[in-house]
């Protein structure tokens, strides 16, 4: 089973501006074949239905703590996509076709079918699917795959890196770059244990250093290219069994297991609501209110209603609670629309 934090991976602040166009690009990362749904529950997947597990622990453990952590890769990447989809459309009287230039972005069903959010899919609008999975019940087989999945993800975040200036995104890409490579490291590491070939011999490939990439080279100059995560207290430490001695890749520092999860972890920033879209709609200043004092009745939060402060309040329009979360931040200008 699993617990859950209200934290993400790693800090992540809003960008200056929306970027829709960028959000459909990085849905590769999210959604590709290659992307974290397909880390996730290969892994995810692979470990439920590993073959004795109790005797081949360091390697259950080494897929099951990379799993934990991979769901936390979706749960980035796909915020940073509704950031750059943040403020994407503009609010206006229906009539007016507020959404009109919507209809010209990479990605319409962020749009009519996300309320100007993510969706489960690839850049080029492929659904997501189960077919991506590969779990074979065979070890070896299975661990080579990811070592190839790892490899291929790395490949494409190093692209879509390119295709963006947008900070959101190349902030996550930077993180996810490392910690792929980690992964990448790992999955050889294992091979290297039970077969005694180094498919590291191969790398790297992309023949691209990640230190040459600032968003990247941060995460190396604080370790986090020789770590693993447990993201347990109690469970998976025996993945110590593969991830330990020297790392060729970093100076030949020591590896660590780190039980739990990163120090770094931090509260991410909130949505706004997009009243274009109906979201979150109802009626919203009666639904903030009405959370409000539901928090207020059952002693849950010290904040009053309307203090703007708490994140679950912020949102966009003047009259709403946290109104201020919204200021600054510019939407896109419609070029469609004579001035
Ligand atoms: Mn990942
Ligand atoms: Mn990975």
């Amino acid at each position: 089973m699993f617990t859950r934090s209200e934290k993400l991976l790693i800090p992540l602040t809003k960008p200056a501006n929306p970027d829709p166009n960028g959000a459909a690009a990085i849905q590769e990362l999210l959604g590709g074949k290659f992307g974290e749904m397909s880390t996730l529950n290969n892994y995810l997947h692979q470990s439920f239905g590993f073959k004795e597990k109790k005797k081949l622990k360091p390697f259950y453990d080494l897929v099951a703590s990379i799993t934990a952590e991979e769901l936390g890769h979706v749960e980035l990447i796909s915020t940073a996509i509704n950031l750059m989809l943040e403020g994407s459309v503009p609010e206006g009287e229906p009539t007016d076709a507020p959404l009109e230039d919507a209809k010209n972005l990479r990605n319409t069903h962020h749009t009519v079918v996300g309320g100007g959010g993510h969706q489960v899919m690839d850049s080029m609008g492929h659904f997501w699917t189960g077919e991506h999975v590969f779990s074979s019940g065979n070890l070896v087989a299975d661990l080579l795959h990811n070592f190839f999945l790892e490899t291929g993800a790395r490949m494409h975040k190093h692209r879509c890196y390119q295709m963006t200036t947008n900070q959101a995104a190349r902030d996550v890409i930077g993180y996810l770059m490392v910690r792929g490579g980690v992964h990448q490291a790992a999955y050889a590491l294992a091979l290297r244990k039970v077969t005694g070939v180094e498919v590291t011999k191969m790398l790297p490939t992309p023949n691209i250093d990640d230190a040459k990439i600032p968003e990247a080279r941060k995460w190396q100059e604080i370790g986090s290219h020789r770590r693993l995560y447990t993201f347990s207290e109690s469970d998976y430490g025996d993945v110590a069994g593969v991830w330990s001695g020297p790392a060729d890749w970093a100076d030949g520092e020591e590896l660590e297991v780190i039980k739990g999860v990163p120090e770094y972890a931090a509260e991410g920033p909130v949505i706004g609501e997009c009243r274009s879209l109906f979201s979150p709609d109802y009626a919203p200043e009666e639904i903030y209110e009405i959370a409000a004092q539901l928090m207020q009745k059952g002693g849950i939060s010290p904040l009053q209603p309307g203090d703007g402060s708490h994140s679950r309040f912020q949102g966009s329009v003047p009259d709403s609670p946290g109104a201020s979360a919204q200021n600054g931040r510019k939407t896109t200008p419609n070029p469609t629309k004579k001035k």
